[in-house]
């Protein structure tokens, strides 16, 4: 009995996977995850694999921490469900909103909850609006966000997202959401210095606020470092002026935290790492370290007073809205955060570690820069290196990368010809070590089939 030739009769015949090309999935197989542990997961085959991309950028404490199954077991036998609508709350969202309001950045004191990244980014788009009608000007309904943004992928997400390939699918988008360039220094900064082009991206807020009118533009969205587009990390002098000109015109600003959240970038949130002030908060994935779906938008005080003491009832919420089983895994995970301090260890001693072995990776002719901070990474493919071209059609040598990747056995995502990286923040120096290894040897294959 071929139990790998089990499932995925199966999935090909029922199941509809995400952002997947079924005439492609079908022609390759599926490729059946059945367990993990630490860094590693495993296929039907009993094929090892080092998860360099923790999941969907969301495991952040490994894979096999007993104390999540634990706190979930015990809070469903518990208490499995009740909501938080009208007057109840269930206790682990309580203490989850005080332990998020401590370890966010200051201001941020009240949390509404989602279960996704996509539903926190609703979310947020409603909170704008409702803000702004409460503050007799509903015309401020304008968000800006980016070119190459990822926000999620219902209708609200996919239309703050500034992906082209979801705008040209699914249907009119949401109106009122219009896109500026992204501060891609490597792909579009021409000649200009990393800090002169951070500049000019983050000016292009203020150019499109000055077209609109500022009295049409209610909040920017951005993602601190630009995950899904690749890992864009933005020159210094990016979230500055974007603070300035925010300030400026009394815009509110929202740092989709979705990604950078809880450690990834080497401190709690990638607010902290940019200095970034946000107004509203979206986060998802490392806040449950993905093994229950739980979200929520943090939402700052000038925002919550008003949404608060003048809106009455907010007409919003999911039925799992801040679900007990969820918030005690997410609390549990905030814990195993801290107390084994795993945010110091990815800002002092692994995410350095992790910046120095893939920068080794530099030398290869096909890598035409290693981008990191904290534990994320991105390693633009290029056709020319020193003029930073990259390949013409965009995303095939990445596909092929990607695909030299796993059978090498390493999961490394491309986005376009950008390669991404980012592993649970538990990976030990070793298995960097080993990491790096077999992208190189990736790397290799990559260029030999392409003839580079
Ligand atoms: N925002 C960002 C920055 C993301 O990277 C993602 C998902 O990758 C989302 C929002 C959407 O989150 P979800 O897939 O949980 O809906």
């Amino acid at each position: 009995f071929d139990k790998t030739a089990y499932w995925q009769d199966i999935d090909q015949a029922h199941h509809i996977h995400p952002f997947t090309d079924t005439a492609d999935l079908n022609n390759r197989g599926t490729r059946v995850i059945t367990r993990a542990e630490g860094v590693f997961i495993e296929d039907s085959n009993g094929k090892r694999y080092l998860d360099g991309m923790a999941g969907l950028w969301c495991v952040n404490v490994g894979y096999g921490r007993k104390e999540l199954a634990e706190v979930a077991y015990k809070q469903m036998l518990e208490l499995p469900y009740y909501n938080n609508f009208f007057q109840c709350a269930n206790t682990p969202a309580i203490e989850l909103s005080k332990v998020l309001a401590e370890i966010t950045p200051d201001g941020l004191n009240h949390v509404f909850y989602a279960n996704s990244g996509s539903e926190a980014n609703d979310t947020v788009v409603r909170m704008v609006r409702q803000y702004w009608k409460l503050k007799g000007t509903p015309e401020r309904s304008v968000i800006i966000s980016r070119k190459n943004a990822y926000h999620g992928s219902t209708v609200a997400g996919s239309s703050l997202g500034g992906m082209a390939g979801m705008h040209a699918q699914g249907g009119p988008l949401l109106p009122d959401v219009v896109h500026i360039d992204q501060p891609y220094w490597y792909g579009e900064g021409g000649d200009h210095t990393p800090e002169e082009f951070g500049l000019i991206a983050a000016r292009k807020l203020e150019e499109k606020i000055e077209e609109l009118g500022a009295d049409r533009v209610g909040a920017f969205i951005g993602e601190p470092i630009q995950g899904a587009g690749g890992v864009i990390i933005p020159p210094s002098t990016y979230w500055p002026e974007i603070q300035r000109i925010c300030k400026k015109y009394d815009i509110l600003l929202i740092a989709d935290e979705v990604i950078c959240g809880f450690g990834r970038t080497g401190a709690w949130f990638g607010s902290d790492t940019f200095d970034i002030k946000p107004d509203l908060m979206p986060m998802a994935k490392g806040m449950s370290s993905g093994y229950l779906p739980i979200s929520a938008v943090m939402v700052g005080d000038r925002v919550a007073d008003v949404l608060i003491n003048e809106c009455g009832e907010f007409t919003h919420g999911f039925t799992y809205s801040g679900h007990p089983a969820c918030a005690a895994v997410a609390l549990e995970n905030i814990r195993i955060l801290r107390d084994e301090k795993m945010v110091e260890r990815v800002k002092d001693d692994i995410g350095p570690y992790f910046a120095k072995a893939l920068k080794t990776l530099e030398d290869h002719p096909l890598v035409g820069a290693v981008e990191t901070v904290g534990l994320i990474a991105g390693m633009p493919l290029v056709d020319d290196k020193k003029t930073r071209k990259m390949f013409d059609k965009p995303g095939t040598v990445g596909t092929i990368c990607r695909d030299a990747c796993v059978a090498n056995g390493v999961i490394m995502r491309a986005c376009g010809d950008r390669m991404v990286l980012s592993p649970p923040l538990c990976i030990t120096k070793e298995e960097i070590d080993e990491l790096v290894k077999r992208a190189r040897a990736a790397f290799d294959e990559t260029a030999k089939k392409i003839g580079k």
